[in-house]
């Protein structure tokens, strides 16, 4: 191969393409693709230069290596020239320390990255950067791309119309009707994608982008897509980066379509193989109740998996049936001791809630990730002076919705524990006073 990276296919086959080639899935046997690197080329560099290089690096200004995401280019995507990078400063999301949060569930160290502290409000930009500048590199070379589509169930439509309006590329989104947020179906029309709002679900807009993407001259931007886990296996390496280059005990990450913890496990094994870290963690992998394949399949050891019809839940990003990285997914969970949990209505709301008074302002795919903690550390499966970090993957001002019905005690499925509500009152100051002092009586006792 005469590139740095390459694809090849995942299933066992070992066929190898070129990352400039249009195609997501292997020619030969049907498998997934994904993104390899010349480790042993890697390794001549040691595992402590390269942790200084990227400490150089991390939130600098030169571009493009300021992003946390480009600022790894060499283990990410060596292949792209600096003038074909499309980014918007990627990563470098905060790791919040929940020590209150912590406190109260019984555990010493909790930590939650912040990955909806990013350009369009979600983790799908750190992919989405690596994506669309692999698409503008391979238009340079004059290969025929008119445009780049995805379906969606919110944020991947909203990263990618931000990306192809910040390079100039048409945009095609496919978003089930009425089954995401406000603002997520904003943020797409706002950046002048073609927006297409389908009467079906996730699933049924994932066959459709597939079918008009087999034409080649669409380019698809769904995870199958493994150019995007590239960008999305940075949040490993950022982590750690985080704690000085320590690798935590637990990380739980909710799962919809089960590329995000595909990628989490590739950015550890990673680093494992570059001889950056030597120990793995172990990872949680958490869906709704009302989709939850994977969970379903870990319950009979991985024995047997069967795609499902999603049911509706206010996770709405995590509404998926048919996961298209379900293999990915489960090869990771074996190889990193892990651990599968759902968490209901009723319990991804208040877990999202409770975090909330604690500072943070939770999604509810954040929610179902905290619920299943707080389940974990009460069974005992988490221990109380373990290291555990919350892969927050959405910020909270995207499902504003979601959060007002919670204290207007108004969400299906849901008995709202810590409701909230703003007290109206005329405009007297006792009356004024008297709520305050009631409220800080409250608060002391
Ligand atoms: C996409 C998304 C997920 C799920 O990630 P997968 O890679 O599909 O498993 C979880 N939460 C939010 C907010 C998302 O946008
Ligand atoms: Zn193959």
């Amino acid at each position: 191969m005469g590139q740095k990276a390459w694809f090849q296919c995942s299933s066992g086959c070992d066929e190898k393409y070129e990352l400039n080639e249009i195609n997501y899935t292997c020619r030969k046997c049907g498998g997934l693709l994904e993104v390899r690197h010349d480790i042993e080329k890697l390794k001549r560099r040691k595992p402590e230069s390269w942790k200084k290089l990227f400490d150089e690096r991390y939130r600098k200004t030169r571009w493009p290596y300021g992003s946390a995401v480009w600022g790894k280019k060499e283990i990410v995507c060596p292949n792209v020239e600096d003038t074909n990078i499309v980014s918007l400063y990627e990563g470098a999301s905060n790791l919040f320390w929940a020590e209150r949060l912590g406190k109260m569930v019984g555990i010493e160290s909790l930590w939650i990255k912040q990955c909806g502290n990013a350009h369009t409000g979600s983790f799908k930009d750190l992919g989405m950067t690596v994506l669309v500048s692999m698409v503008k590199q391979m238009i340079s070379e004059g290969k025929e791309i008119r445009g780049v589509a995805c379906a969606s169930t919110g944020d991947t439509s909203a990263a990618l119309a931000a990306y192809c309006a910040a390079a100039g590329i048409p945009a095609i989104v496919f978003l089930p009707k009425d089954k995401v947020s406000t603002a997520q179906l904003i943020q797409p029309i706002a950046n002048g994608a073609l927006t297409l709002s389908l009467d079906t679900d996730f699933d049924g807009c994932m066959e459709i982008v597939r079918k008009i993407c087999g034409e080649n001259i669409i380019y698809l931007a769904n995870s199958m897509n493994s150019l995007r886990i590239e960008g999305q296996k940075t949040v490993s390496i950022e982590l750690v980066q985080q704690f000085d280059w320590e690798v935590p005990d637990v990380i739980i990450i909710p799962g919809g379509n089960l590329g995000n913890i595909s990628a989490l496990g590739k950015g550890f094994i990673l680093m494992r193989e570059m001889g950056m870290i030597t120990k793995l963690p172990r990872i949680v992998c958490v869906q709704a109740a009302r989709a939850n394949p994977l969970y379903q399949s870990y319950q009979n050891g991985f024995k047997e998996y069967h795609p499902i019809k999603a049911q509706k839940t206010h996770a709405s990003a995590i509404q998926i049936g048919n996961p298209v990285s379900i293999n990915k997914a489960i090869k990771v969970l074996k190889q990193f001791d892990g651990i599968v949990e759902q968490a209901t209505e009723d319990e991804l709301a208040n877990a999202a809630a409770l975090a909330d008074t604690t500072g943070l302002f939770n999604c509810p795919h954040t929610g179902v990730a905290l619920a299943a903690l707080f389940k974990l550390v009460k069974r005992g499966e988490i221990g109380k002076d373990e290291r555990v970090v919350i892969i927050s993957t959405a910020h909270g001002l995207k499902f504003t919705d979601f959060k007002i019905k919670y204290h207007e005690n108004n969400l299906e499925g849901v008995d709202p524990k810590y409701v909230n509500l703003p007290v109206e009152l005329p405009p007297e100051y006792g009356l004024v006073k008297d709520a305050v002092l009631e409220k800080l009586d409250a608060a002391n006792s």
